[in-house]
């Protein structure tokens, strides 16, 4: 059966691999970015590649912009039975400098925004009796991280919510579950290197594999937590991790 997923914070990084992958798999992919431009050409490659996806501008800090892009979903590739929440930013910062602002600002991408997709597509998948739903946290929340405690919080955040959706939607045949991804190279985390919050080689160092990881690495995780055969798995925390983390 052909199943329509969201993958938010598609454009870059490890959601731009996750949709990638879901696409080869068969999936109809919908990119949900603040960049919009960014999503629809992240869109035009799947498609380019033979996949099937559309990009939508959706910022996952406003409930108004993501219940239209699930409405654009059900109407453009079918009901979402496939939700992958990797939109997220790390905010960092010494604890005592932490603004109010700054603090709420880490929540609503972070968990509330995981939060609100969530609530936005379940309805859909109870009627289905079918889901996939995988958060994509951080490995700092089992290390935790300097520099980071807002991000480290509201991950930590992502962790408890997937344990209780778990719970709550298991009997509708829905599973719930959150990667944890440690030192992967998108973007985002060489923004997090240049800004000095971490020191590469280092890293490299306190990682037994040896190398950082890849987008790709997260995807073929998440590809495999979302198909029928991973039914039986609920309520987990799968480390991606180079076996930083256990
Ligand atoms: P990335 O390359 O920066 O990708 C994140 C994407 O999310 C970007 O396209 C970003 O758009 C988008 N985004 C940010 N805020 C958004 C919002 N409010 N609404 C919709 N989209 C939004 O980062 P990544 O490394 O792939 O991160 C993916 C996920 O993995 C994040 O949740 C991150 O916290 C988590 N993670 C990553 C690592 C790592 O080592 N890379 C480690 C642990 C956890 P803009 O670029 O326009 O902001």
């Amino acid at each position: 059966m052909t199943r329509a997923a969201i993958v938010t914070g598609g454009a870059s990084g490890i959601g731009a691999a996750i949709a990638r992958h879901l696409a080869a798999d068969g999936a109809l992919v919908a990119i949900f970015d603040l960049d919009g431009t960014a999503a629809e050409a992240a869109a035009t490659a799947i498609e380019e590649a033979g996949g099937k996806a559309i990009g939508l501008p959706v910022d996952v800090t406003a409930r108004a912009a993501i219940d239209a892009g699930v409405e654009q979903v059900r109407s453009r590739l079918g009901r979402p039975s496939i939700l992958v929440n990797s939109a997220g930013a790390t905010i960092a910062g010494p604890f005592l400098d932490i603004a109010a602002e700054t603090w709420d600002r880490a929540l609503a991408v972070n968990l509330t925004g995981t939060f609100d997709c969530c609530q936005a597509v379940l309805p859909d998948m109870i009627e289905e009796r079918w889901g996939r739903i995988v958060n994509i946290s951080s490995s700092s929340v089992h290390s935790g991280s300097r520099g980071l405690a807002a991000y480290v919080a509201a991950k930590s955040g992502v962790v408890g919510l997937t344990k209780v959706l778990a719970l709550e939607f298991a009997p509708y045949g829905i599973t719930v579950n959150t990667i944890p991804p440690g030192f992967i190279d998108t973007p985002m985390l060489r923004k997090t290197l240049e800004q000095g919050v971490f020191d590469l080689d280092q890293q490299i160092a306190n990682t037994p594999v040896g190398r950082i990881g890849r987008p790709e690495d997260v995807a073929a995780t998440c590809a495999f937590l979302v198909n029928e055969e991973a039914g039986y798995i609920t309520g987990q925390i799968i480390g991606v991790n180079g076996g930083r983390n256990t």
